[in-house]
């Protein structure tokens, strides 16, 4: 038995405990802390820092949760329309692409719906503001007339979204973001 022990020892290198970074000789290869009191350290270390994103999370806005929903549903758009060209000019050859809204996410009711947002690039997006007419002319190719009179005329709806919602969908977006790649 004691042989065992000696044996075991030699074998386990030295590690740094993850509490107080100090050398020590592992009693087993799953061990990562040196003492008990640096394993109750650790452990209140871990609560505070739990402890510390909930308090951030706590103190998000309805306004931040939607840009932080926004920022993950642009991400979407580009990826599903990663082989388009840009909704309005049709070129593939420029700089740079963003998430363009056809009608303007001002009028929230259509901020994150699949058929208003398309791949566009920043020419279109940002100098031409949409460069809308063409936007249009593209958007019926693509959803059809309906669809697209749809969108106009329902444009001045409220978005109606709670918090939890909003997170909710931030998770079925990066799930979806996960699908494409
Ligand atoms: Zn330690
Ligand atoms: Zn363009």
């Amino acid at each position: 038995m004691r042989k065992f022990v000696e044996l075991n020892k030699k074998v386990l290198k030295e590690k740094r405990c993850k509490q107080c970074k100090e050398f020590f000789t592992p009693r087993s290869s799953l061990a990562y802390i040196c003492c008990t009191q640096c394993a109750l350290d650790y452990k209140s270390a871990m609560n505070w820092k739990k402890e510390k994103t909930k308090i951030k999370e706590s103190l998000l806005k309805f306004s931040d949760y939607i840009k932080l929903f926004q920022i993950t549903f642009n991400t979407f758009i580009r990826l599903r329309d990663k082989d388009l060209p840009c909704i309005s000019c049709g070129r593939f050859d420029v700089e740079e692409f963003h998430a363009g809204h056809y009608i303007a996410s001002t009028f929230q009711y259509h901020r994150f719906n699949e058929n208003n947002v398309h791949k566009q690039c920043s020419q279109c997006n940002t100098h031409l503001r949409g460069n809308i007419i063409a936007y249009r002319i593209k958007l019926i190719k693509k959803i059809g007339l309906e669809e697209v009179e749809y969108l106009e005329n329902s444009r001045h709806m409220a978005l109606e979204m709670s918090i939890p919602e909003i997170k909710e969908q931030i998770k079925i977006y990066k799930q979806k973001i996960k699908d494409l790649k």
